[in-house]
C-alpha cells in the first residue's frame, strides 16, 4: 500500500458496484491518471452501469486532485457472455455447479474474459497497470476471483501480449467490512456515503428501498453480504 505510481496511468475495472467503486478511489489515490472500463453483457444488474456516472461525478466532487486525474470511461459490449450463461443447454450444468458449492449466479470464466478485454484495451492505450476488485475473502466459491488465478492470468497476459502488465487487486484479502474501512481511509465519510448511496450490488437489479447499507432487495446473497459488511464496519467504526 505504500508504493506509488505517480507518473503512470491505471485502467480500473469499474462496474459501479461497491468493490469496484472502492478500487477506483484506491487507484485515484495512487496513480497520475485513471481510466475506467465497464462491460455490458446483459446482466440483470445492468443498473450497475448507470451507477458509474454518478460515482465518477461524486468522486470528482470529493477531491479536486481526483477530478483532475479521471480520464476516459470505456464500455465494452460482450453479449456472448450472457448467451453462454443463459441457454437451456447450460442449465443442467448450472445445477451441477450448485451441488459443487458454487452459486448459480456464477458465470464461468467471467473475470478471465473481463481482464483479457481490459488488457487488450490497456495495450492499445499504452497502459500496463490494471485494477480489479477480485476478492478471495467473501467470494471463495468463485475460482476466477482467487489470487492464484489472477497471478496466473497476469503471467499469461504479459506473455501473450509481450507487455509487462501488473494486475492490482487491492481487495483480495479484505472482507466487506474492511472494504468499507478502506473507502473510509481513502475518502472519509463523503466517500462511504457516496458508495453507499450510488454503488449497486443487488443481483436482482433492485433499487426500490434505501437501507442503511444502500439500495437493494435485501434478500439476495449479494445484498446480504453487503448489509453484513456495512453493519460490521459501523460496529467497529463507532
Ligand atoms: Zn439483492
Amino acid at each position: 500500500m505504500t508504493e506509488t505510481h505517480s507518473i503512470s496511468t491505471a485502467l480500473v475495472l469499474f462496474s459501479g458496484g461497491q468493490d469496484s467503486a472502492t478500487c477506483l478511489a484506491w487507484a485515484l489515490d495512487r496513480f497520475a491518471r485513471v481510466e475506467t472500463i465497464g462491460f455490458a453483457y446483459g446482466q440483470r444488474h445492468a443498473v450497475e452501469l448507470d451507477s458509474r456516472a454518478k460515482l465518477i461525478d461524486g468522486m470528482k466532487a470529493i477531491d479536486p486532485a481526483w477530478a483532475a486525474k479521471i480520464g476516459d470511461s470505456h464500455t465494452l459490449d460482450i453479449p456472448t457472455l450472457s448467451a453462454i450463461s443463459e441457454t437451456a443447454l447450460t442449465r443442467d450444468v448450472a445445477i451441477e455447479m450448485g451441488a459443487d458449492g458454487l452459486p448459480n449466479t456464477f458465470v464461468p470464466g467471467r473475470n478471465l474474459v473481463f481482464l483479457t478485454f481490459a488488457a487488450a484495451l490497456a495495450y492499445r492505450r499504452g497502459i500496463t497497470d490494471i485494477v480489479g476488485g477480485m476478492c478471495e475473502t467473501d467470494y471463495s466459491g468463485y475460482p476466477d476471483c482467487r489470487d492464484d488465478t489472477i497471478k496466473a492470468l497476469n503471467s499469461a497476459l504479459s506473455l501473450g501480449m509481450a507487455k509487462d502488465f501488473m494486475l492490482h487487486t487491492p481487495l483480495m484479502w479484505l472482507d466487506k467490512a474492511a472494504t468499507w474501512g478502506l473507502a473510509d481511509q481513502l475518502g472519509g465519510e463523503a466517500l462511504t456515503d457516496l458508495i453507499r448511496e450510488h454503488s449497486h450490488t443487488c443481483y436482482l437489479g433492485e433499487r426500490g428501498a434505501l437501507h442503511d447499507w444502500g439500495y437493494g432487495c435485501g434478500k439476495c446473497p449479494a445484498c446480504e453480504l453487503r448489509a453484513k459488511g456495512w453493519r460490521e464496519f459501523r460496529a467497529t467504526a463507532a
